[in-house]
């Protein structure tokens, strides 16, 4: 049973879901808590929809009026999904709160390749049946769209969900993950061939065609004697899934892990505990989203009140400096830069198009094959750069370069999601009040918006002397000013109209649904903890605690535990290699 909630207006109407509920729960009104953490969940999720339209919320509900899993997701995030929804990471994680639920955020990246969240849940269980329900629910909060490309890790139960809720997204396992079972799997072999960790990271990292890598695979099979051994066939089996040569040409914003929810799961973890109360993890995570949204705005800012530097002559450059958010530029500045290094020369020219070798400045090796359709729209490269993060590669340029193509960037060879107007499209679905204030948060959204104010203000200011002389006396005589003020306006009373009304009608509208909603949810099943509960899965090795064991159960040696074992750390390692820079 599901309590979902979204504005007056949508699809389900609070007050029939609410009235749903109490019939449901009627005989069972004995069993319920009164003022329970799970009711005061409820209550933040009731309440903040009220304040905030385009929020959306679902709680289950079982059999004995106790809380199952809930989803929520703030309009900001849901609008930020619209841009931005393309490639979704989502992982579990448990030291959160006092119940032991799985937390489960949805993460992505903006335009300045910061990490954002497209809401989260947290979960009863891990089952599949749990993780349809909750993919369902997100989908509906997002309007319906699914992402063309979704990172989890290796997890059974969430790739059945997957597969039955989201049929043509590509779903791509996260390779951290993956290696690093490996050195635990196959200690055996890592300790009896010195050269299987250098064979198998070549295998996996710098094999760029399906066939290259079929072929090392069976290489690696045979010369270690690996033929026959049945985790690594089943893994293999599920190759199109994490092996990087299946997935070059998959667009993945630039991500192969789920390492952004992680360090995101890492970041809240900053804000809570493991004895954290759900309604209180709530506030957590509003606060810990509003920190990242603004530093999104100060990147904003940063991207249009300064000058790129540029490092080129061509004007292709300073084009993308305007077009590009900095981040964004900078990796293209990267690859623009870098392009001068290759050579390149015409291969084939079949009908209508022309393919090029392009190889280092007298090397033979690596050598790319860049393909250019007629019109020069359509180029594409071996390396897969641009389908894989949609920023054009070195060798790209490079070809584009020799036929003298860098003096304008072409409209087919920019992503919107990377450029400053990536979220200039209205989103007319979801309602956002802008200049909208949540009262108990009103002084740090008021702080944020001053210094948004003064971060311009003090860019303009540093320009010249004259300039910043001006500036300094007049925040002095502003200064003087507030200190001779009082304290005794209201700010509720500056809320503009749009406030007002909404308020009015959230009024109405939580009267009705008191109404008819006046029965308490009970909490989860309680699980004490003593101090922070272990973390059901493998974690990155940032987040690893020593510990005292005196053997290593991956390979064997003393002196050291797993947590610190160098075969461990080097896989750990070679992933951290950005995948899409191929030559190192
Ligand atoms: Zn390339
Ligand atoms: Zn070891």
């Amino acid at each position: 049973m599901s309590v979902l909630s979204k504005e007056a207006g949508g699809d389900f109407n609070v007050g029939c879901i609410g009235k749903d509920v109490e019939n449901y729960l009627g005989n069972k009104r004995r069993k319920l808590f009164e003022e329970g953490d799970a009711q005061r969940l409820y209550a933040y999720f009731f309440d903040r929809q009220c304040k905030e339209p385009g929020f959306v919320y679902s709680m289950q509900v079982d059999e004995n009026g106790c809380m199952g899993s809930c989803f929520w997701v703030d309009a900001r995030s849901r609008a930020s999904y619209q841009y931005f929804g393309d490639v979704v990471t989502f992982d579990a994680t448990y030291l959160t709160n006092i119940y032991k639920m799985p937390f489960v955020p949805f993460s992505g990246v903006n335009h300045h390749h910061q990490t954002i969240m497209f809401g989260c849940a947290l979960l009863v269980n891990e089952t599949a049946e749990s993780y349809v329900w909750l993919l369902r629910t997100w989908q509906e909060a997002m309007l319906g769209r699914a992402p063309s490309t979704i990172i989890t890790d290796d997890d059974k139960a969430m790739a059945k969900a997957i597969g039955e809720v989201l049929p043509n997204t590509t779903h791509r396992l996260c390779l951290w993950h993956i290696l690093q079972k490996f050195p635990e799997h196959l200690a055996y072999v890592y300790n009896r061939f010195p050269d299987f960790q250098k064979d198998f990271h070549h295998c996996i990292h710098n094999t760029i065609t399906i066939d290259e890598f079929e072929h090392e695979w069976s290489v690696i099979l045979v010369k270690y004697e690996l033929g026959d051994n049945t985790w690594l066939q089943n893994l293999y089996n599920r190759r199109e899934k994490w092996v990087p040569a299946y997935l070059r040409s998959t667009f993945c914003a630039g991500m192969s892990t789920t390492q952004r929810s992680e360090s995101m799961n890492k970041f809240f973890k900053d804000y809570v505990r493991s004895s954290t109360m759900v309604s209180d993890f709530v506030h957590q995570y509003e606060k810990a989203l509003d920190a990242r949204y603004f530093k999104e705005k100060e990147k904003d800012v940063r991207t249009k009140s300064t000058c790129a530097i540029l490092k080129t002559c061509y004007k292709i450059e300073e084009e993308a400096s305007i077009v590009y958010t900095r981040k964004s530029f900078t990796i293209f500045q990267d690859e623009l830069f870098n392009s001068q290094r290759y050579n390149s020369t015409k291969f084939s020219n079949e009908g209508e198009s022309k393919t090029y070798r392009v190889v280092p400045h007298g090397k033979e090796t690596p050598l790319y094959h860049v393909t250019l359709e007629s019109g020069g729209d359509k180029v594409t490269c071996t390396c897969h750069m641009f389908e894989f993060m949609g920023i054009l590669c070195r060798h790209i340029l490079c070809v584009l370069g020799k036929k003298s193509k860098l003096d304008c960037l072409s409209q087919h060879h920019i992503l919107e999601r990377w450029t400053i107007n990536a979220k200039s499209r209205p989103i007319i679905d979801i309602p956002i009040l802008e200049g909208h204030v949540t009262p108990q948060d009103d002084l740090a959204m008021r702080k944020n918006s001053l210094m948004m104010q003064f971060y311009v203000i003090a860019e303009l200011g540093t320009k010249s002397r004259k300039k910043l002389n001006h500036l300094s006396l007049a925040l002095d005589k502003v200064h003087n000013e507030l200190l001779l003020m009082e304290d005794d306006d209201n700010i509720e009373e500056s809320v503009g109209p749009v406030g007002r009304e909404s308020t009015y009608e959230s009024i109405s509208q939580r009267s009705q649904v008191v109404s008819n909603f006046s029965q308490t949810i009970q909490d989860p099943p309680r699980v004490p903890t003593k101090g922070r509960p272990k973390s059901l899965r493998a974690k990155n090795p940032k987040e690893m605690q020593p510990t005292k064991k005196r053997r290593c159960s991956v390979c064997k040696n003393e002196g050291h535990a797993r947590n610190n074992c160098p075969l461990v750390r080097d896989i750990g390692h070679t992933v951290q290699v950005d995948s899409t820079n191929l030559d190192s």
